[in-house]
């Protein structure tokens, strides 16, 4: 017996050629030869079973390319990106003005200490082109010396305490110039600090107003979708399911529930 030949003994063994898919249709036996539908669907509308196969074939193709990926990754990632980038970006900016700053300050600083160290050493360098002499001639029996060496040697006891005095004075103006310097240094500490205290407050103040607060999501193009649920969308494919009278198992909905609960976490 070929299952693809119409049983029915006044009907020749025709070929099953011919699917009702008249929703009207109340008749049991879909499937038929030409002489079966004469006589059961004359009126209804039919599908060869070639075209019957193609098109349901086609309708789970269409079906399955539904995506559901797409809208549950990319959104999160692209934040992700997005805020990563801004940050960096941000970071970056704020840490290059203070590099240009502090090497700004470093090459003053840098300056004026190196001015103060050149200055101490042209006071050293007067110092003993001044008392060399001194130290050659005292190391003599005085009255070896002729008496150009004498009266210097005299005149230096003479001005001693004065020559004392100058250096004694060079050095301590020196040592108060090295001070404004640092003082130069500390001010300017004082003053980023200042700066970075003002930064983090207005950053403060910026996160704490409704600027960065969540909006409700009437900009969105679905709103529902973002104050969703899990059982709320689990109702809704639910019903959307039992219009087609084919209802979701528990496992089924077991399985459903924990995946949107996870994606929503
Ligand atoms: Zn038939
Ligand atoms: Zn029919």
């Amino acid at each position: 017996m070929d299952i693809a030949l119409c049983q029915n003994p006044n009907h020749d063994s025709q070929r099953l050629k011919y699917i009702c898919v008249d929703p009207n249709c109340n008749v049991a036996k879909r499937i038929g030869c030409a002489d079966c539908f004469l006589d059961d669907h004359i009126t209804h509308i039919r599908k060869t079973t070639a075209q019957f196969k193609e098109q349901v074939s086609q309708s789970i193709d269409t079906i399955s390319q539904v995506e559901f990926s797409k809208a549950n990754s990319s959104p999160q990632k692209d934040l992700d990106c997005q805020i990563d980038f801004e940050l960096e970006n941000c970071i970056e900016n704020i840490k290059s003005r203070f590099l240009a700053i502090k090497n700004d300050l470093k090459s003053q600083i840098d300056s004026d200490m190196l001015k103060v160290q050149d200055n101490c050493s042209q006071f050293k360098q007067n110092m003993n082109n001044e008392l060399n002499p001194f130290k050659l001639t005292i190391e003599n029996e005085l009255p070896s010396l002729n008496q150009y060496e004498l009266n210097q040697l005299v005149k230096f006891y003479q001005e001693a305490p004065k020559i004392h005095k100058h250096y004694s004075k060079a050095s301590e103006l020196l040592q108060d110039e090295k001070s404004k310097v640092k003082q130069k240094k500390q001010k300017h500490l004082n003053k980023m600090k200042s700066i970075i205290q003002v930064l983090l407050k207005e950053f403060n103040d910026l996160m704490t107003t409704k600027n960065v607060q969540i909006d409700d999501c009437s900009e969105y193009e679905t709103p529902q979708k973002y104050t969703m649920s899990p059982n709320k969308m689990i109702n809704l494919v639910e019903t959307a399911r039992s219009t087609r009278r084919f209802p979701m198992s528990q496992s089924q909905k077991k399985y459903f529930l924990s995946a949107v609960t996870k994606k929503l976490d």
